[in-house]
């Protein structure tokens, strides 16, 4: 400890920090930072430290710093994390030092490989022998020691190559009276509700926190009984993520409970099986002579939103075989107003589904009853939030059904992305009477100036004097054109696959980029 001057104690730093003076030089901004990037920053005037992969402006704070300046500059441009859980482990940094995060460590994620799913399966099943034999005295003591031996081996292995594949994420929990709290450290910044999927159903916890193409999970046989209601807190910048349980009964937990196949894992999203949980309908309603909006409600217990440009895939069981189709989630309806962020419960999942007269899993899901349960996966896709987060001008090409992924996109774009000036939807149907959201959109197109949609029809009646044909080359020519010379843009098409795919040459041939154009495909 050494003495402070005048004017900078706690409370004088707490004022510094609310003032709304740019502490890190970055005006709000993060960064991923290399290590070579923090070496520099190594002086005094110019100080950046890295704590438990957060990296830290302290330049503003060194003379605020009770341990001294000196002791900060030990860690000048250096990853500090262990001098700081030496002298200070319990101080609440995070929000001390919220105003002068510069960002994260840069860290190459590396996917845990065959051998780590190996390990941790091999010493879940040794453990459960030897609890076994523990119980039934069945076996030779000797054998047993053995088992004991193999699985405290196996779990030393387990730790080491968790260590080396965790990607720095873990897990800590607490409890009280009546509830379990579970929190995940996973070490990155901007963890949001969209990447974080909980579920806890008949005693297993699932928790899976995205991570990129890879996700880090919990997966746990809870030891007791928990209520349907499970809470989910998120500090969003320090990627903390608070599972809360309630307990069904007030007694005191010895332990969490049993680790499941790949608990404490993190690995590539591909490579985790697609999980399902029972979701129920609550209504259907029409939305066109064929296609009808189901809502479906998730458990309770269950903590899921599905990002723009992503699906989820539905399973049934049709004539005793599991069915699995994808369904791409819309809003309830179109927003007309931007202004306020729109607040979706996240309850609920809206499917836009036409329903095939011969199509097998659409009859069936067509002959479910209010109330009946269907199961809904995890959300899956390869469209990126980022790839819209700049743009100027959004197209959307979509044909049939194919208008489900560009509900949530155009939502998105209206309402999120500042430097957006146009975002116009082409949208190919057979007939009138098939166009989805009709009236929503030309009212959108009325309220929004910069949303303009234009139908085509491949097989119109006599009296429409709007677009007609199928996707063409000269159709996009005339559609598809910058608002301004070298404006940012993305082209969206998604529709039956030989349209997506013809639609993707036309551009291509117009002289739009892979990187400028994403094709919802399979
Ligand atoms: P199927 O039994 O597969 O048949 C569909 C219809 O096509 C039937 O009328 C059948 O007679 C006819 N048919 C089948 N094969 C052929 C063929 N080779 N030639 C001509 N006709 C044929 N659909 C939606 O409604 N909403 C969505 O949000 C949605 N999202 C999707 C997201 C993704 C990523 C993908 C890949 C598809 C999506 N689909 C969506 C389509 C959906 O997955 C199903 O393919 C669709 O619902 C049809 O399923 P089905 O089992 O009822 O039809
Ligand atoms: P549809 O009503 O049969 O067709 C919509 C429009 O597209 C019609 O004008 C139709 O013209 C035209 N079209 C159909 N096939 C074409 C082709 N080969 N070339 C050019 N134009 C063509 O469409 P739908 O029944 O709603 O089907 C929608 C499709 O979108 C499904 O295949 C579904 O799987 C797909 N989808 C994919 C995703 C995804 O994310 N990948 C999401 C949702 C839907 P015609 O009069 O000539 O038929």
């Amino acid at each position: 400890q050494v003495p402070l001057k005048p004017g900078r104690s706690l409370m004088d730093w707490i004022r510094l920090t609310k003032s709304g003076k740019d502490l890190t030089g970055l005006k709000g901004r993060l960064i991923e930072v290399t290590e070579d990037e923090l070496a520099k920053h190594d002086k005094k005037e110019d100080c950046w430290i890295c704590i438990r992969g957060f990296v830290y402006n302290v330049t503003p704070y060194m003379e605020y710093h009770p341990g001294g300046e000196d002791e900060l500059m030990k860690a000048a441009g250096t990853d500090g994390t262990d001098l700081f859980n030496q002298v200070h482990r319990w101080v609440n940094y995070e929000s001390m030092l919220k105003e002068c995060l510069v960002g994260r460590m840069a860290v190459k994620p590396v996917a845990a490989p065959k051998e780590f799913i190996l390990i941790s399966v091999l010493y879940h099943r040794i453990v459960e022998l030897s609890r076994y034999c523990a119980v039934t005295s069945y076996c030779h003591a000797r054998f047993f020691l053995m088992l004991v031996e193999i699985s405290s081996t196996l779990s030393e292995e387990k730790k080491q190559l968790n260590g080396k594949y965790s990607s720095g994420a873990s897990y800590d929990w607490f409890q009280t009276d009546s509830s379990i709290t579970i929190v995940i450290y996973t070490k990155q910044k901007e963890v949001n509700a969209e990447l974080v999927i909980v579920d806890c159903q008949d005693k297993r916890l699932r928790g899976e926190i995205i991570v990129g193409d890879h996700s880090y999970l919990v997966d746990l046989g809870l030891d007791n009984a928990v209520q349907e209601d499970t809470a989910v807190n998120i500090t969003e910048k320090v990627g903390k993520v608070e599972i809360i349980l309630k307990k069904k009964d007030n007694v005191h937990w010895e332990k969490l409970g049993q680790p499941l196949e790949s608990h404490n894992t993190f690995i590539k999203r591909t490579d985790r099986g697609l999980f399902y949980r029972k979701c129920k309908l609550v209504s259907k309603t029409e939305v066109t002579h064929d296609t009808k909006l189901f809502c479906l409600t998730l458990p309770k217990s269950t903590h899921l939103r599905v990002p723009a440009g992503q699906h989820v895939y539905l399973k049934q069981i049709i004539a005793g075989t599991e069915v699995v189709k994808p369904y791409t989630p819309v809003l309830p309806f179109l927003p007309l107003d931007f202004k306020e962020p729109s607040r979706h419960d996240g309850a609920h999942l809206y499917l836009m589904v036409k329903i095939y007269s011969h199509g097998l899993f659409t009859q069936a899901l067509d002959h479910l009853q209010i109330g009946d349960c269907i199961s809904v996966s995890n959300p899956e896709g390869n469209f990126k939030k980022s790839r819209v987060q700049s743009l100027e001008d959004l197209f959307l090409l979509a044909a049939g059904t194919g208008f489900t992924p560009m509900v949530k996109l155009l939502n998105l774009a209206l309402a999120e992305v500042s430097c957006l000036r146009t975002v116009k939807l082409l949208f190919f149907n057979k007939t009138e009477d098939d166009i989805l959201w009709r009236d929503q959109l030309e009212q959108l197109a009325l309220k929004d100036e910069r949303f303009e949609v234009q139908f085509v029809l491949s097989q119109p009646t006599k009296d429409w004097v709007g677009k007609e044909g199928k996707i063409s080359s000269s159709l996009l020519s005339e559609f598809v054109k910058r608002s301004r010379k070298d404006s940012k843009v993305l082209v969206c098409i998604c529709g039956p696959t030989p349209f997506t795919e013809q639609g993707v040459q036309y551009l291509k041939d117009l002289g739009y980029s892979q990187e400028e154009i994403h094709a919802f495909t399979a």
